[in-house]
């Protein structure tokens, strides 16, 4: 079985991109303004006539299509705001991922929304506690505090346990996924461009399209009803800046935001 996921950040009102997630443009260019994301929401809609999006906690089909997941990063406030509503007039719901030292910090979820969230049946998952610029690079024992950590903390607040996840910064490897299963997650979602799921020991890995500020909403709907084109150029791109990291090593992210500017 094969699932596709969307990856999402914020929702902001047009042009306040400050209102919500991490603040600078490397942050802002992952904001889509309300009525952009309106749009993609339609184009989604209009893809998915009879597989409406699903969530990993809930049913999961077994025939084809495949699933859509629909993901948004970082825990910013418009996720309660301007994202949770647009989605509840199409009656689905989404999966958040919290960086938890953020909670109730400006322009982010406070833990009364987070329980809010969760009581109108969204999948509340973590997104580490701080964000690490390269979550790949950490030592085991800050890995394992990353995850252990705010999981504990999405815990403490919804009195259940977080089985999901995502990786903060797109900076996957092996240990941050074996970290995170150690903390309780079952399902990681990666930002690698692939259908494909991936399993280490008791947790599935799923990669996840990213979509950003300016990309048309047909992009989305394209990829919701699992046409090859659209996700063939993010693959194309996602190698591209795979073999960047590798050899830039620690001046990528230093590169990536002159190049944003
Ligand atoms: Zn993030």
């Amino acid at each position: 079985m094969r699932a596709l996921a969307l990856m999402y950040h914020d929702v902001v009102p047009p042009g306040d991109f400050s209102s919500s997630g991490f603040p600078g443009i490397g942050a802002d260019i992952y904001k889509l303004e309300h009525d952009d994301f309106a749009s993609h929401l339609a184009a989604i809609q209009a893809a998915r006539a009879g597989a409406p999006p699903a969530l990993v906690s809930g049913p999961q089909p077994l025939a084809p299509p495949w699933p859509l997941y629909l993901t948004f990063d970082d825990g910013g406030a418009s996720a309660i705001a301007e994202i949770a509503p647009l989605l509840e007039q199409h009656g689905w719901r989404g999966h958040f991922f919290v960086t938890t030292g953020r909670i109730g910090t400006p322009g982010f979820l406070s833990a009364a929304q987070v329980r809010e969230l969760d009581r109108r049946g969204h999948v509340i998952g973590s997104h580490s506690c701080s964000h690490p610029p390269r979550i790949s690079a950490c030592s085991w024992e800050q890995l394992r505090r990353e995850w252990d950590e705010s999981v504990h903390v999405l815990g403490d607040i919804l009195g259940k346990s977080i089985p999901a996840a995502s990786v903060p910064g797109g900076f996957y490897s092996r240990r941050v996924a074996e970290a995170a299963e150690l903390a309780g997650i079952r399902v990681l979602f990666t930002s690698e461009p692939t259908t494909s799921i991936a399993i280490l020991n008791r947790c599935r890995i799923l990669g996840r399209y990213g979509i950003w500020r300016g990309m048309p909403a047909a992009v989305s709907g394209a990829i919701a009803a699992g046409r090859r084109s659209p996700r063939w150029k993010q693959t194309a791109w996602w190698e591209f800046k795979k073999l960047a990291k590798k050899i830039c090593g620690n001046q990528y992210l230093e590169i990536r935001q002159r190049l944003v500017r």
